[in-house]
């Protein structure tokens, strides 16, 4: 079995027989703010006594008390809590605590580095002029309800300590929402505002069956089945092919609209340039900037969270256990308009961002993911290994265009989509990565391509055999909006990356 942190998001509702409604907003808006002047008196505390982020949190929470809450074998701290207010419970007060230790904990790694750089420039002569970040200036944490500021959960409803503003008082809420699973670990619940509204957010620990090791599944047995996927920055932003180790193709998935994304963020970061030209800076903090960035953010995660469902969906639909990407790579940064770099630096992130998600779902399915080298896996022939040439509908098959949709191997035949192409010989890739026996022999590269610019030499073999592959089809996604929680999971469902597949590949 493993285990995966999801987030439980629940409404709270005011029992509105007792007409509580405003009452309740204004509780809990008194509660966060207490909440966060606390946390900001801690970060003082932290500020003053900087050796305390050398300890662990359990030592430094002790530490911390020490330091400013009043007992009778501690009569008289160095800072005093009380002077921000008395009578703050103990779990409320910890969790203050460790809250302003997470703020000071990332502050400080920040300075730090920002030091480093500052030295290293000084020490090559350099001019230094980035600024230096700056401790946080107000706080807008929401309050942790640690055990004891909570209790008699149920279905719909909860019990929850909240400073009303003037006293501490126990309030029952109704809440609606999903419910917590029976066999799910319950992390300390959260009080969040968003607009008006009121929300209760408890992380849980979900189990479920873990799925098998890579190797095993590929080496053992020739009927698994591996969904592999090809990401585009052109229409098709993922096209996957579902084949067995041993080598049948079984399904193919085009999941389309990247056209449309990048439309609409072209769009939007025109604008911002248009902006920026008229003031001569980057005004992210002005209105009209700050929602276009808020736009275009909300687009690509939004179509990041649609696309990796879609991908999971289609390997589960086929019973997939293992899922393949190829490495991204690093961003070759493209040259022209603001709008046009900024564009392709987005589509780069939301690669990323597709494939971070993807594997988080897919690993709640019970599906291992998986990447292999990038290297050619657009230029390879699928059937081959031959180099493919490249082209547009109704243009002759031959020179390789970088994003022309259709490919043509000249060695074998094979004709088909480019994508699709692609994401086969990724999942080839994988699979070969578990054979022991060496390749006969590397693909030659088409004398055209390396001349391609300079001459525009094309090459003049004919088709030997003519091979249809089947229509694409369009399958765009929809609208509308769809909940992720990728956030919240930490980096260990990383599948360890073998990098036998390098030694592999014979370079070109
Ligand atoms: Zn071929």
């Amino acid at each position: 079995m493993a285990k995966a942190t999801t987030t439980i998001r629940q409404v709270l509702n005011p029992q509105r027989e007792h007409g509580y409604q405003v009452e309740y907003a204004a509780w809990f808006a008194a509660n966060q703010a207490l909440f966060n002047r606390v946390c900001a008196f801690y970060f003082g505390v932290i500020q003053a006594h900087e050796k305390i982020l050398d300890l662990s949190n359990k030592d430094a929470l002790t530490a911390l008390e020490k330091l400013t809450h009043t007992t009778q074998s501690n009569p008289n701290p160095v800072m005093p809590l009380c002077e921000i207010q008395e009578d703050i419970p103990a779990m409320f007060r910890r969790a203050a605590i460790h809250a302003a230790l997470g703020s000071a904990r990332s502050f400080y790694s920040t300075l730090s580095k920002w030091l480093k750089r500052k030295e290293k420039a000084q020490a090559k002569g350099k001019k230094f002029t980035e600024r230096p970040p700056v401790s946080p200036r107000s706080w807008n944490k929401s309050a942790t309800l640690y055990a004891g500021q909570w209790k008699e959960r149920a279905g719909s409803s909860i019990m929850i300590k909240v400073w009303t503003g003037s006293v501490w008082s126990w309030v029952k809420v109704r809440i609606t929402g999903r419910e917590i699973p029976d066999d799910a670990r319950m992390g300390s619940p959260q009080l969040i505002r968003r607009g008006n509204q009121w929300w209760l957010h408890t992380p849980i620990e979900e189990q479920f069956k873990s799925p098998g090791k890579l190797e095993k599944q590929v080496t053992t047995n020739e009927q698994t089945k591996i969904c592999s996927v090809d990401l585009n920055l052109e229409e098709q932003l993922a096209v996957c092919t579902i084949r067995t180790v041993e080598g049948s193709i079984l399904a193919t998935k085009f999941i389309g609209g990247g056209r449309r994304v990048n439309g609409l963020r072209k769009k939007q970061l025109g604008r911002i340039a248009r902006n920026r030209r008229k003031t001569g800076i980057i005004a992210e903090n002005e209105q009209d900037d700050a929602d276009l960035w808020r736009k275009i953010r909300n687009t690509d995660e939004q179509v990041a969270h649609l696309v990796s469902a879609r991908i999971v969906q289609f390997a589960k639909l086929h019973e997939a256990s293992i899922l393949v990407f190829e490495h991204l790579g690093n961003l070759k940064p493209a040259k022209g308009k603001y709008s046009h770099r900024g564009n392709s630096k987005r589509a780069f992130w939301m690669k990323g961002r597709i494939f971070k998600y993807s594997k988080y779902k897919a690993y709640n399915a019970g599906i291992v993911t998986s990447r292999v080298n990038p290297r050619n896996t657009s230029r390879e022939c699928a059937r081959c290994h031959g180099l493919v040439a490249r082209y547009e509908e109704g243009k002759p098959a031959e020179r390789y265009t970088p994003g022309a949709p259709l490919v043509y191997c000249a060695q074998c035949g094979m004709k088909g989509n480019a994508d699709r192409n692609a994401s086969l010989v990724i999942g080839q890739r994988l699979v070969e990565r578990y054979q022991k026996l060496p390749k006969e022999k590397p693909p030659t590269p088409l004398v055209a391509e390396r001349v391609e610019q300079s001459t525009g030499v094309v090459i003049s073999q004919v088709a030997k055999s003519v091979e249809t592959q089947p229509s694409p089809g369009s399958a765009r996604h929809g609208d509308h909006n769809e909940h992720g929680t990728a956030q919240e999971i930490g980096m260990r469902m990383v599948e360890p990356v073998s990098d036998i597949a390098y030694q592999l590949r014979v370079p070109f």
